[in-house]
């Protein structure tokens, strides 16, 4: 069976994150070769990305509300039905490195202050994941927010931002800034794994999950193969996109229509795009000019 590689920098990330999905890409061939599963190689492609300070994931994730606080969310899925995940963990380098840890663990999910602290007893080192570019997409945010958007907010997650915003901010505009990356690969023995970590929607209160360390919401694995989303994660959560794709997938349908139909779940407003590899192939789909690479072999 042919390997299959796919990452994504997150639906509204720069074109300029291509090249790094392919160099993700190239890190996740990098494990395969070196033995590793696809779930190592899942694991390599998204640190990789997260490394990117242009990529809203680890360096480089949004800053929330008050301009200060950055809580990033990270998920990883095997084919076995291993699940990792940490939601709102601050200050460390690489979350999905530490969800990686958490299959080691009884649990599936570890969130907020205990997250960090099961990273700092893991030695993962303290980071400041806040860049320059990041404090300027803040600033582009609340300049949006004060510039007002009006009240025609059209998509339930608009809706929620915008009420948000009023009720604690007096701010009212429709969220623009979220972004994901992420990566799902199929190896050479058939198993298939998701990987995925963000920084979430820039107009978060603190304390704010999204879809990705919700099983089945932003990632998802299982025999008939892997998929991970990027969007807004009400949106995604609210659909358990990942997993209804999978679905279709274990129904036999292609993969290319199943990514089709998964983002065809939205309506245009909400920004959409998905990963997906089962054993009859891949695709990749969006609802925008999405940067990602594919590497099959
Ligand atoms: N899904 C991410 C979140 O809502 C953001 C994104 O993928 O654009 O946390």
């Amino acid at each position: 069976m042919k390997y299959v590689i796919l990452t994504h920098g997150g639906v509204t990330a720069p074109q300029s994150g291509a090249e790094s999905c392919a160099r993700a890409a190239d890190d996740a061939l990098g494990a395969l070769d070196a033995g590793g599963e696809a779930l190592a190689a899942a694991i390599a492609a998204t640190a990789r990305l997260e490394d990117d300070p242009r990529l809203n994931a680890g360096t480089g994730s949004n800053l929330r509300l008050d301009g200060r606080t950055i809580e990033m969310d990270a998920a990883v899925m095997a084919s076995d039905g291993r699940f990792g995940a940490v939601a709102c963990i601050e200050r460390v380098k690489n979350p999905v490195l530490v969800a990686a840890k958490v299959l080691e663990t009884p649990h599936l999910l570890l969130a907020g202050a205990g997250a960090t602290a099961f990273a700092r007893r893991l030695g993962f080192a303290d980071h400041d994941p806040a860049t320059d570019e990041a404090r300027e997409r803040h600033a582009r945010a609340v300049a949006a927010l004060r510039d007002g958007a009006g009240d025609d907010q059209t998509d339930d997650a608009a809706r929620f931002h915008a009420l948000t915003a009023k009720r604690f901010w007096n701010f009212d505009a429709e969220p623009i800034e979220c972004d994901t990356v992420g990566a799902v690969v199929r190896d050479v023995h058939g198993r298939f794994a998701a990987a995925a970590s963000t920084g979430g929607s820039s107009y978060s209160l603190r304390g704010r999950v999204g879809d990705v360390p919700l099983t089945g919401a932003g990632i998802y694995a299982g025999p008939h193969g892997a998929v991970a989303a990027t969007g807004v994660g009400e949106e995604i959560a609210r659909r358990l996109l990942a997993r209804a794709i999978y679905d279709w997938l274990a129904d036999g349908v292609a993969p290319a229509r199943a990514a089709q139909r998964g983002v065809a779940m939205f309506p245009e407003v909400v920004a959409i795009g998905v990963l997906v590899v089962g054993r009859s192939g891949q695709a990749i789909a969006s609802n925008r000019n999405m940067p990602s690479a594919q590497l099959v072999g």
